[in-house]
């Protein structure tokens, strides 16, 4: 019998013929299609396709992606060992448009082969797909979705076939596991529509937990493998021998400030050193490291693990920085925007991507804490890094359970996420949360997290939108921080780098964020005070008229609408909302500057602050700002109480604040007179 073409080697493959008038090798497959009721060439399949950055699926830097293709569509029609073979007419037609649609996104995405269509991955391409739908109709329904989702599905499902002709196969199923009928089914209908934010509670302790580690046990974990590396082995031994264990296992971990014991136990507390326990807990730690590392990055840039894992390692002799970390002076000159640069496509050469990490006042010596955390990446790796081989800055040093001197490899998304995982579920604390939590749309299950399992590395894009919105008075200082100047980089500089979606995701947030302070007005449950409260409390009925009968995620649904429609948006700050999207004619930071805000339909960020906004109509403080404005009045009350008989104009600034933020504190309920001044 002769074997099928897609199972000769593939030089033999080319003169084979897969249908009455078409060889493998054909720019256009035309497959044998029952003709009767269809059009001509209704079973036509053209391999040159669109791959979006000017190229073909038939150019020479996709020759391993278009056989793959061409063996899995063969496959599709032909392999008599695959379940459910497809009819040509529907693997030329609605096949090929998901393939099409796929092969697209992964040129974007700088993936070529099947085998980096990791979960992770799937995930990534999840969105993407969602986001298209948002932004193509208001509306997502589960049978559009499936079908775009479908595909990956389909090529995991083809595994054996791929894998028996030398095809580089997907590692596992995608979507973790799910079906794409039940993936796309949540997503249509739940409330949000789109990958949420993590939640707060879950987000503030896993970027608290990174934040330590880039500190002190970063250095404990560089020492170790400092300490690793002078170790001569002895010759009988190997790389992981006694000699290493007692060395490993007498490093004092350090006591971090305000702690009384080692931030961790020593390694290798088994004394039975034939299974190199120490350098397990090593490599281990290594992981850990590099895992807290990443979440820090993508949770305050907003970047994606793809665009992480693509990041080139090494430092710039010059600037002492990372390489692919660049500094530019911001528009007004007034700050420096610290670029990272990622090539994000493998096969477009020299074609690079770029997005503001980190923000600080000119001249000053500030390291945002996403570059100090590629920093740390860089001397984690570099003794596994190699200019040719293993040029990344995130990579799987040398050796499988034990650290070697070998060279690196750069990880999967996979394991990049999975590391994560195991960092969450070890260092954060995750499972001190309650099963569940209240919410304006109903209740949040925090189950899943509590284990690390339901964390998702891209989750963060969201969750960093989120922060860049507003700032979580529970934050670190130093995180806090951060996310204002990016707030600023992005608002007041207009810069974003070259990734628009990242406003989008902005966007998308935002208007989640509106639609859930809108139901929690609905309900009437909550104080505000500020220019605009009373048009609020007045407007409650009419909210609770959107939202009528509907509970949980079908309010949700109802008022979200109902925000579309209205083009109803807020913007959040530290200090209140603005609700100049209601009454343009009354945003007071626009008629101080002179500027037009029906033109530029969102608040004048020069002249934002808390002083312009108390005295604006479009104004409203509710319980989430209350840290700011006790902040506020401590602050200044510590001013007056310091200035004696000093009434410059500072005095009277210090004067001013005080009032406003003591008739903002009362009206929301706080008991004012309590206050300490600050010392
Ligand atoms: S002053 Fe503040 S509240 Fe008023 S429109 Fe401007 S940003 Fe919004």
């Amino acid at each position: 019998m002769q074997a099928q073409p897609h199972l000769l080697a593939k030089e033999l493959r080319q003169d084979t013929k897969v249908s009455s008038c078409s060889y493998w090798r054909d720019p256009k497959w035309h497959l044998d299609v029952q003709k009767v009721g269809f059009r001509d060439g209704a079973g036509t399949l053209n391999w040159e396709i669109d791959m979006g950055d000017g190229s073909t699926l038939l150019d020479a830097p996709w020759v391993e992606l278009l056989e793959a293709c061409r063996v899995l569509v063969y496959s599709l029609v032909h392999d008599p060992l695959m379940m459910g073979a497809h009819q040509p007419f529907t693997v030329a037609n609605r096949f090929n448009t998901q393939l099409r649609k796929l092969l697209r996104w992964m040129a974007e995405f700088g993936y070529d082969n099947f085998s980096q269509l990791d979960s992770e991955a799937s995930w990534e391409f999840y969105e993407h797909v969602l986001n298209g739908h948002r932004k193509a109709k208001a509306e997502v329904t589960p049978q559009s979705l499936q079908n775009d989702l479908q595909v990956l599905a389909t090529i995991h499902r083809h595994s054996l076939a791929l894998h028996d002709a030398g095809v580089r196969v997907m590692p596992e199923a995608p979507y973790d596991g799910e079906a794409p009928g039940k993936v796309a089914d949540k997503a249509a209908t739940a409330a949000n529509g789109w990958i949420p934010p993590l939640p707060d509670e879950v987000a503030l302790k896993i970027l608290s937990a990174c934040f330590r580690w880039i500190g002190q046990p970063m250095d404990d974990v560089l020492a170790l493998i400092a300490l690793q590396r002078s170790v001569v082995p002895s010759s009988r031994s190997g790389a992981t021998g006694r000699p290493m264990e007692t060395a490993l296992a007498s490093f004092v971990f350090s006591i971090l400030p305000g702690e009384t014991e080692p931030w961790h136990a020593s390694l290798n507390a088994s004394s039975d050193y034939a299974f190199a326990m120490a350098s397990r807990e090593l490599r281990t730690l290594v992981l850990h490291a590099g895992a807290a590392c990443s979440a820090l990055v993508q949770g305050t840039t907003g970047m994606r693990i793809s665009e992480l894992a693509a990041l080139r390692g090494g430092t710039d002799a010059e600037t002492g920085l990372p390489r692919c970390v660049r500094i530019r002076p911001s528009k007004t000159g007034l700050n420096e925007l610290f670029m990272v640069q990622s090539q994000v496509t493998k096969i477009h050469d020299g074609t690079l991507m770029e997005w503001v990490i980190g923000m600080r006042p000119a001249g000053s010596a500030y390291i945002p804490p996403a570059v100090r955390a590629i920093q740390r990446l860089d001397a984690l790796f570099s003794p596994w890094r190699d200019a040719t081989t293993a040029p990344q800055l995130i990579l799987n040093p040398g050796g499988k359970s034990a650290l070697t001197s070998a060279t690196g490899i750069g990880p999967t998304l996979y394991q990049i996420s999975k590391n994560m995982k195991s960092f969450v579920a070890t260092y954060c604390g995750l499972e001190t949360l309650p099963d569940f939590l209240k919410t304006p749309t109903g209740s949040l299950d925090l189950r899943g997290y509590k284990t690390g399992e339901g964390f998702r590395s891209h989750q963060w894009r969201k969750t960093y939108a989120l922060y860049v919105l507003r700032t979580d008075s529970r934050m670190l200082p130093a995180i806090s921080q951060h996310f204002k100047h990016m707030a600023m980089a992005m608002t007041e500089q207009g810069y974003i780098g070259n990734d628009p979606e990242l406003l989008d995701s902005i966007d998308s947030v935002r208007r989640q964020r509106t639609v859930a302070f809108l139901l929690q007005q609905a309900s009437g449950t909550t104080v505000i005070a500020g220019g605009m409260a009373d048009l609020v409390r007045e407007h409650r009925q009419r909210l609770r008229d959107v939202v009528g009968d509907a509970e949980g995620a079908d309010a949700y649904l109802r008022m979200e609408e109902w925000v579309v429609q209205g083009d109803v948006r807020i913007w959040f700050a530290e200090h209140g909302k603005c609700f100049m999207s209601l009454t343009p004619g009354s945003a007071r930071c626009h008629s101080i500057a002179k500027t037009d805000p029906w033109l530029m339909r969102q608040p004048n960020y020069a002249n934002r602050n808390a002083s312009v906004c108390g005295g604006c109509k479009c104004f409203a403080v509710d319980g989430e700002h209350v840290e700011f404005w006790k902040e506020r009045y401590q602050r200044n009350s510590a001013v007056l109480a310091a200035a004696g008989a000093d009434r410059s104009a500072g005095y009277k600034v210090a004067q001013e604040r005080v009032r406003q933020s003591e008739s903002i504190l009362r009206t929301l309920g706080e008991p004012v007179n309590e206050m300490e001044a600050d010392e």
